[in-house]
């Protein structure tokens, strides 16, 4: 069965196509480990997880390659701005080397407690300087760059195909950004080395052709990428907001380098949104996968929350919702728990799934087929758990790996805070019901609906 994919630059769900017969060169945008990743960010990484899961699914030998970007990003994410490391650095009061191994321990951490694959290869910004100051060099020797009092940057106007990505409007913007250009030639043009501040010494800097300095952040993305996955690879991938800016100017970088567009698709994940806008680690609630252990979820109800919409649709975040993801996935553990072993697989379901993953990753039809799989009575349970661990080996939810909690007794004072809740859910007083369940969670329970009522469960 063939696998469609849903490519940002042509607009198309169009067939998988590999470079070379049987592998695939992914490369993912990875965090800047200058703060926690929001649950936000989180969904990006479970959306290129899935992505993986399905290739190899299909049997392909995935080159996985993810970046920490430790130097570069702007606050401003223009060209602006505080280096974001140097921000977190003076937040936090450590300086930018020690806050970078901080986070990405706990990216690492994250990764785990969602069951996201670890990544074939991890590569920092800070480790690959001499190979970004080389596709500098690169782009000097084409022409395509110019030095200002603050760094060098790259020349939007000498790309014809600038922008193609997001079908950027280059000429409005132009016009729109007069003013407010500084020395830029062009409203689009970005760093690509930025200079440190005659009289400040940075806590990273590295010397260059052009100046003491250091690297801008899309030249770090497509340098690595190349150097890991070649010129031209299969898949780049990350959340939306990187198409206006980080990835037109990635493929700007690579057309001015290598003569190629870098990815030969490029595939976006939506937002995580909360009160409208998308979670951002500096707007809004910032809620961690610490703060959803804190609240007594199971990082992996998240995972089941964000399968259940498609990677091309934003999500809404409520803790309603949470809820029902949790509930749900508990209900499908216990299910599949009390299935028997060593049963066949079924080839009908299989074949049904397959055409679900491979339809641009729809993994909501996918827990929908779950759903029908648990109620199927022609199917015995030893050949439901067969099947039904074959698409968790693309859902990711780790159901085999998992172990029911031990039967405990459960105090009176639990019990009367769990029916608060519930009286309270079904008056749709919410903010009783979720303080109920903050009561219930600072003493160790989690209440889980359950088609005649709840169910209390010690954590
Ligand atoms: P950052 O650490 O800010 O560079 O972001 C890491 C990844 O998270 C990038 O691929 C972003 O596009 C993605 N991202 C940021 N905010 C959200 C959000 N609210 N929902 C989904 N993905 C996001
Ligand atoms: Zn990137």
């Amino acid at each position: 069965m063939i696998l469609k994919l849903f490519d940002t630059y042509t607009r198309e769900t169009r067939e998988f196509v590999p470079i070379n017969a049987g592998e695939v060169g992914l490369y993912c945008c990875g965090p800047t480990v200058y703060n926690y990743a929001h649950i936000g960010n989180l969904r990006t990484y479970i959306f290129e997880d899935v992505l993986r899961r399905v290739l190899e699914f299909n049997g392909y030998k995935v080159n996985h390659v993810v970046n920490i970007t430790d130097v570069g990003h702007l606050v401003s994410d223009g060209d602006d701005g505080e280096d974001k490391m140097a921000a977190g650095a003076a937040r936090t009061g450590k300086t930018a080397w020690e806050i970078a191994e901080i986070y990405t321990d706990a990216f690492l951490e994250d990764l785990e407690l969602l069951n996201i694959k670890t990544p074939s290869i991890l590569c920092k910004a800070t480790d690959h300087i001499a190979e970004q100051i080389e596709a500098i060099r690169q782009i000097d020797a084409k022409g395509m760059c110019y030095v200002c009092s603050d760094g060098v940057y790259f020349d939007t106007s000498q790309d014809p195909a600038y922008g193609y990505l997001a079908r950027l409007d280059v000429e409005g913007l132009q016009q729109g950004a007069r003013v407010d250009k500084g020395e830029k030639r062009n409203a689009t043009d970005f760093a690509l080395w930025k200079f440190s501040p005659a009289d400040e010494k940075r806590q990273m800097e590295w010397d260059s052709p052009w100046g003491k300095g250091f690297p801008g952040w899309h030249i770090e993305c497509s340098a690595m990428a190349a150097k890991y996955l070649g010129p031209l690879f299969d898949i780049h991938c990350g959340g939306k907001d990187h198409i206006p800016v980080h990835h037109s100017n990635e493929i700007a970088q690579a057309h001015a380098c290598y003569g190629t567009n870098l990815s030969n698709y490029w595939m976006h994940g939506y937002f995580l949104q909360t009160d409208k806008q998308k979670m951002s680690k500096s707007a809004g609630e910032f809620l961690r996968t610490a703060t959803l252990i804190e609240k007594n979820y199971d990082p992996i109800a998240y995972r089941f929350l964000c399968l259940l919409a498609h990677y091309r649709s934003d999500i809404a975040f409520s803790w309603e919702g949470l809820d029902s993801a949790s509930t749900a996935l508990n209900r499908l553990r216990e299910a599949f728990h009390s299935w028997d072993s060593d049963g066949k697989i079924s080839e009908a379901y299989i074949a049904k799934f397959t055409s679900y993953v491979n339809d641009d990753l729809n993994t909501s039809r996918v827990i929908a087929l779950v759903w029908e799989i648990v109620k199927d009575a022609s199917l015995s349970s030893a050949d439901k758990r067969a099947t039904v661990e074959v698409f968790d080996s693309v859902l990711g939810l780790g159901l085999s790996q998992w172990q029911p909690p031990a039967d405990v007794e459960i105090p009176d004072e639990i019990v009367a805070f769990a029916q608060k809740r519930q009286d309270a859910r079904q008056s749709k007083d919410w903010a009783a019901a979720d303080e109920a369940r903050d009561a219930l969670a600072e003493r160790g329970y989690q209440v889980v609906d359950t088609s005649d009522g709840f169910e209390i469960k010690k954590l």
